[in-house]
């Protein structure tokens, strides 16, 4: 233990933590990730919200009540939340981390992500860590998933199991990016296939992606869990799309 605090100590001399914005040197806490400059650009998702799909109501007095899309077609899973919104310095990190394939920005992520305080989401409900899954050919492209990068993480800061064989994607779809609400949800009908049902059927499941952009995907295998039994799925992304 006390040669693991001198190795990370030496490490940090060596190579102190950086930014993952500007790069400068880092003097805080072990887990922050971005310099007060930085972190004061980010645009953290607090206040009244949607209770199922987390959308912020930035003129509503209360979150008693659901948003027009909640309404009009009730998600699968039962909340989603996130940390922040998905533009500036952590879109830009997002973005590298993904199609860089900067792993050290991915880890970084993990940290802040784990750090985040979901006020009204109880982990200890909770039975494991699904993470979104990427389809085989997109797996050997980019050599990561990044889903399972940031679930490993909230895995170990809450004390859940992360199981990645609860969830596979079947079908290699089209890019998201581009495409509107229905045509997402068309793209990724039918893309995922549940694990074994012995270990969905009665469990409180917790689906962990990187961006949350109109819900789609994370619908979709939210949908699959639960048809195969499981009693309950929330979702948690790192950014989200306001
Ligand atoms: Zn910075
Ligand atoms: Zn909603």
């Amino acid at each position: 233990m006390i040669l693991n605090d001198f190795c990370d100590e030496l490490s940090d001399a060596l190579f102190p933590p950086l930014c993952l914005a500007c790069s400068d040197v880092l003097s805080g806490a072990a887990d922050q990730v971005f310099c007060p400059d930085c972190q004061r650009q980010i645009t953290f998702i607090t206040g009244n919200r949607c209770p199922v799909c987390g959308i912020i109501f930035p003129d509503s007095p209360s979150e008693d009540h659901l948003c027009g899309n909640c309404l009009e077609h009730k998600p699968w899973f039962s909340c989603a939340r996130a940390a922040v919104s998905y533009e500036g310095v952590v879109l830009d990190a997002i973005r590298r981390f993904k199609y860089g394939r900067d792993i050290t920005t991915g880890s970084a992520l993990a940290t802040f992500l784990s750090g985040f305080e979901f006020d009204d989401l109880d982990f200890n409900m909770f039975d494991a860590i699904v993470p979104v899954p990427l389809h085989i050919k997109r797996l050997r492209e980019r050599g990561f998933n990044q889903s399972l990068i940031l679930a490993r993480a909230l895995g170990k800061k809450h004390n859940l199991n992360v199981d990645f064989s609860l969830l596979k994607r079947c079908k290699l779809t089209l890019t998201q990016t581009g495409l509107d609400k229905t045509e997402r949800q068309k793209n990724i009908s039918g893309a995922f296939v549940a694990g074994p049902r012995e270990k969905i059927r009665g469990r409180n499941l917790i689906l962990v992606d990187d961006v949350y952009t109109t819900g789609a995907t994370i619908n979709e295998c939210a949908r699959t869990l639960i048809k195969t039994g499981a009693a309950k799925v929330a979702v948690l992304t790192l950014a989200r799309v306001l």
